[in-house]
């Protein structure tokens, strides 16, 4: 196996960024190449050009809507050079969190080639800061059911097509811990039993446990939450040897049997480390996994307001975000992993596909007649800009074209230009951009209810209260149409406090557009409608039951028409509301 060096790692990767122009124009060059036998790029008429003018020329902005035919026709079993030149034979389930259901992304080699460029280059600058010795990972990784098309392609989230992919495992063999789980672990078919099966793996080696890590923060709470409830009984397992009857699938229980014998010593351990926390698990992680170094996974964008519940957890132990990428491919880097999530940037790695930025520009104009300005409002400008030509401090909609068939792809994320790493931007992860909370003039965004919310979740703090997860509406069924808030909160909130938070939500959303229309009500006074606990589990479990996977789930924010289920899984458990007077 060749050794990891992360020096030649590093090297490369300043290289490629001190020439980002010339490596985008080749790596354009290479996917025209690789794939201008494509009906869709043949019925374009690029007729074998693959400049970076003619290609834009020539090849329209497309959303995943307008690709969906072919990409049917492709997991239908059609094997012609569809998308690309060499046929696709594995299909990857977009977590579909914000659209309602996940969507079909074709997936191939070249995919898994630049996912693990990202990973090894990633480690990379995480070991340089980081370093961490011989000892094993704890991997709350899962897959996601696999199945395949109705033409026989294989078909599972990305995640699930990585971890499986041996290329993945022989990289990740040579340059990180391996995971403390077996593989029977991270793929079995229940992820209630996994997720358990992990924990237990990880008390079993507990003292090696060099780093905790997900695809996505969520994932980690996740486990530590089901943590406080189940630790007794992880600690009986380890006590007499004996799995936890709850485990029933045989392949898990095969695999733990070789794992767990009776160690009253260790269960003793674990037993002592816990009772020393406090009622609230305050630094659960170090305490229980003293040689912890770090823990890992996306906690930008969606995951942000779990940062505060992981630090709980975490204590002192930092938290590295990691990188940014979608089914649709990897685009770029965290190579600053000693900065806060709050502040985490990713640099873009210029030869894994060809990176377009669509401009979203602010206006602002004047109504007038009545004197008042009008609403600030993103709008998507006509003409993308190159990887090198974006400016600083500007916010862009993602384009992505890679190596598997997406040509001028609409990623739907914003990201902000914070720099140049050499010369290849710095992107901040700001939002989705699909515009979330909009009614009449007013325009907010999922970045915009999260700060409302962080902003009357202060006011929980006098009754030691949390926001375990939240998401929005827009209900316009009756009178003006109003924003709907759902909380799920840690504990029961009293009258005053809510109706507070209530009012606070309405107030903190600051856009010009929803402060008119408040008060001259031509939106309705906004709704705070507190959810039963465990309801946001049971959205989880929806979307697994849609073939997604815990590892990739992102909690929607804001439930839309095509929510339906969503909806009336958060309808069936709202337990009280609250309207804001804030405007009266
Ligand atoms: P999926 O749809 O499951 O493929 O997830 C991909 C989406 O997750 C991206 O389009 C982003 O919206 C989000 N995402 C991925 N990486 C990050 C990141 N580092 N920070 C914030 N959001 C991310």
């Amino acid at each position: 196996m060749e050794e990891f060096n992360g020096l030649k790692v590093i090297e490369e990767f300043e290289a490629m960024t001190k020439d980002a122009e010339r490596i985008q124009s080749e790596t354009l060059v290479m996917i025209l190449k690789e794939n201008g036998s494509a009906e869709y790029l043949q019925s374009l008429g690029l007729n074998g050009r693959s400049d970076p003018e003619s290609y834009k020329a020539r090849v329209p902005l497309v959303s995943h809507k307008d690709l969906e035919p072919h990409i049917r026709r492709i997991a239908d079993g059609d094997s012609s050079p569809i998308l690309t030149g060499n046929p696709i034979t594995t299909i990857s389930l977009s977590s579909g969190t914000t659209q309602g259901k996940p969507k079909f992304v074709p997936f191939n080699n070249k995919l898994m080639e630049t996912t693990v460029q990202v990973y090894k280059t990633s480690f990379a600058f995480r070991n340089r800061e980081f370093p961490i010795g011989k000892g094993k990972a704890l991997q709350l990784i899962y897959s996601s059911k696999q199945f395949k098309t109705k033409g026989g392609l294989a078909a599972g989230t990305v995640t699930t097509n990585v971890f499986s992919s041996p290329q993945y495992k022989t990289t990740m063999k040579a340059i990180q811990s391996a995971s403390c789980s077996p593989d029977e672990v991270t793929f079995g078919p229940d992820f209630h039993q996994s997720l358990y099966c992990h924990l237990l793996c990880g008390l079993i080696f507990c003292d090696e446990i060099q780093l905790i890590s997900s695809t996505f923060a969520h994932s980690i709470l996740l486990a530590f939450e089901t943590f406080e409830r189940v630790w007794e009984e992880l600690c009986s397992d380890i006590r007499n040897g004996v799995l936890s009857d709850r485990i029933t699938v045989p392949t898990i229980r095969t695999a733990m049997s070789k794992l767990l014998r009776p160690n009253p010593e260790l269960a003793d351990l674990v037993y002592e480390r816990c009772m020393g926390l406090s009622t609230n698990w305050c630094g659960l992680i170090p305490e229980i996994f003293p040689n912890v170094k770090y823990i890992y996974g996306i906690m930008t964008g969606s995951m942000e307001p779990y940062l505060k519940k992981l630090r709980h957890y975490a204590g002192e132990v930092p938290l590295l975000s990691a990188d940014y990428g979608a089914s649709e491919g990897w685009i770029a880097v965290n190579v600053n992993p000693r900065l806060p999530p709050e502040l985490a940037t990713f640099v873009v790695l210029p030869n894994i596909g060809y990176f377009e930025f669509l401009p979203l520009i602010e206006k602002c104009t004047k109504d007038k007649e009545q004197d008042k300005t009008e609403p600030t409002f993103h709008g998507i400008d006509s003409k993308p800009v190159g990887l090198t030509e974006v400016k600083v401090g500007e916010e862009y909609e993602m384009v992505v074209t890679n190596f598997a068939g997406l040509y001028r792809y609409r990623l739907g994320d914003v990201v902000k230009v914070m720099g140049f790493y050499n010369s290849s931007p710095e992107l901040k992860f700001v939002c989705r951009s699909n515009l979330l909370l909009n009614i009449n003039i007013d325009k907010n965004t999922e970045k915009d209810l999260q700060l409302a919310v962080e902003e009357a979740a202060k006011h929980l703090a006098e009754e030691k209260l949390e926001v375990v997860d939240y998401t929005s509406l827009v209900e316009l069924s009756m009178g003006p149409g109003h924003y709907v808030i759902f909380w799920e909160l840690n504990g029961e909130g009293s009258e005053a406090v809510l109706s507070e938070c209530c009012n606070c939500l309405d107030k903190s959303f600051a856009d010009a557009g929803y402060v008119t229309s408040r008060k001259v009500n031509t939106i309705g006074a906004l709704e705070l409608r507190i959810l039963r606990r465990g309801t946001f589990q049971k959205v989880l479990e929806h979307f697994l039951a849609l073939g997604g996977a815990v590892s990739q789930f992102k909690t929607p924010r804001c439930v839309g028409p095509a929510n339906n289920v969503v909806l009336q899984i958060l309808s069936n458990n709202v337990v009280k509301s609250y309207f804001s007077t804030a405007f009266q």
